[in-house]
């Protein structure tokens, strides 16, 4: 048999004249000889009946913290119903099959509700169906453990469940469908002429989708580059190339080459709070940072842009845990401030290593937006500024335009 697995997004389902779309991209697959397996997101965005943000809000509304059991069992139905109605679609059309959530599917994972991380798959029933030419229609997000609890993967957590099946039916092509047509320079909706990047490698991927471009979850490519698996990223209603990851072989056609470029795209993650702690001349530093550290770890707070000074420790956190981080330090006896309304920008490239300069590109170019900086971080391959979150927008255009982003390739 030859598989292909495709995966959609929920933005490619939410009507049905979409979801004809989408039968008639799954039904060339099958007239082409292959057989497909496809994964589904749940459909929609927030506000559409059955999304994952509308079911998450119908059980806050009972109450604001529910069990992270019961929170899954919930979500994990958004992709189920989406399933159930991709396959309908295509059995109206002709073409037989079968829905199957993530455990019929054989997904196993951990306990993490919420962030689970699958274990082991075992494909036999998708194999089974493909065999008898039925098509498995597998709802993307979610696993079950090992003893029968049901869990779901994190936001994005589709695109994992499409390559780690590839990776568990030993595929070696998966093609998520989405609602741009590609990877791009910038994100589309900050700047909407951002040109599609041809081809991109593993490490150029993780780091973008690492520093918030969501087109496609930093860990379904980790596990496609640790099998090798060739992703393609389309639009569900262009036509096009999209952007093809893989290794950087050069040579190749479609393979990624390392480029010239400095910088390849700008990510950005909104919604962040800065963190600040002063006080600290009565510690011992080290005792101290590694008591901080311990403690936000302890709670799950995840910290990033971290400063450390014998005056000053500083770091940035998701906004939504401005409260819990001050609850949780609360007894340290510190002097803590957590201010909301902050973005964090990266500009990101593999061609960077070792370039000087790029650090001065990138503060020049923001001070002549007028963009103030409050922090910055750098690896190898990205550096990361905080500004303010009004000021966002000006950031990545004068960065786009610094690092001429407008042009592919
Ligand atoms: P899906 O529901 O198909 O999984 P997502 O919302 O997860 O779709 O991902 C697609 C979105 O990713 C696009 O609508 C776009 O706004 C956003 N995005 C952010 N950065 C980028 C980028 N560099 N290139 C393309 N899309 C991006
Ligand atoms: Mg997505």
């Amino acid at each position: 048999m030859e598989f292909c697995v495709m995966k959609f997004g929920g933005s490619s389902l939410v009507t049905g004249e979409l979801r004809q779309l989408v039968a008639q991209r799954i039904i060339a697959k099958v007239e082409s000889g292959c057989d497909p397996v496809v994964v589904v997101s749940a459909m929609g965005r927030a506000g559409d009946a059955y999304a994952t943000d509308s079911l998450m809000d119908l059980l806050r509304s009972v109450n604001p913290s529910p069990s992270p059991q019961n929170l899954d069992l919930l979500l994990s139905c958004g992709e189920v119903i989406s399933a159930v109605v991709l396959a309908e679609t295509l059995n109206q059309a002709g073409y037989r099959a079968q829905a199957l959530t993530g455990w019929q599917a054989g997904i196993v994972t951990d306990q993490s509700f919420g962030n689970a991380r699958i274990v082991s798959i075992d494909p036999e029933t998708v194999i089974q169906a493909s065999a008898q030419k039925i098509i498995p229609i597998v709802a993307g997000f979610q696993g079950q453990t090992s003893s029968g609890k049901v869990t779901t993967l994190g936001r994005g957590g589709s695109d994992i469940t499409a390559v780690a099946i590839a990776a568990a039916l030993d595929c070696q092509h998966v093609e998520i469908y989405t609602d741009v047509d590609g990877v791009k320079t910038a994100d589309p909706r900050l700047i909407p002429d951002a040109p599609t990047i041809a081809a991109l490698t593993y490490g150029e991927v993780i780091e973008l989708a690492h520093l918030g471009a969501k087109v496609v979850h930093p860990r379904a490519v980790e596990i496609a580059m640790e099998a090798g698996i060739e992703l393609k990223i389309l639009s569900t209603d262009q036509a096009g190339p999209g952007t093809t990851i893989a290794s950087g072989v050069s040579g190749k056609k479609d393979r990624p080459k390392i480029t010239d470029r400095v910088v390849t795209g700008i990510a950005h993650l909104t919604r962040r709070a800065h963190v600040k702690i002063s006080g600290l001349a009565d510690f011992n530093q080290s005792e101290l940072t590694l008591k901080l550290f311990d403690l936000l770890a302890q709670n799950k707070i995840s910290i990033d842009l971290i400063y450390l000074s014998p005056q000053l420790i500083a770091f940035i956190i998701d906004d939504e845990k401005a409260e819990s981080v001050k609850e949780v330090l609360a007894d340290l006896g510190l002097n803590i401030t957590v201010e909301k309304g902050y973005a964090k920008v990266s500009v990101v490239g593999a061609g960077m290593h070792g370039v000087p300069g790029v650090m001065a590109r990138v503060v020049r170019s923001l001070e002549q937006a007028n963009v103030p900086i409050f922090q910055t971080t750098d690896s190898h391959a990205n550096i990361s500024c905080l500004v303010r979150e009004e000021d966002l927008i000006a950031a990545v255009r004068a960065l786009f335009a610094e690092f001429e982003l407008s042009k592919e390739g």
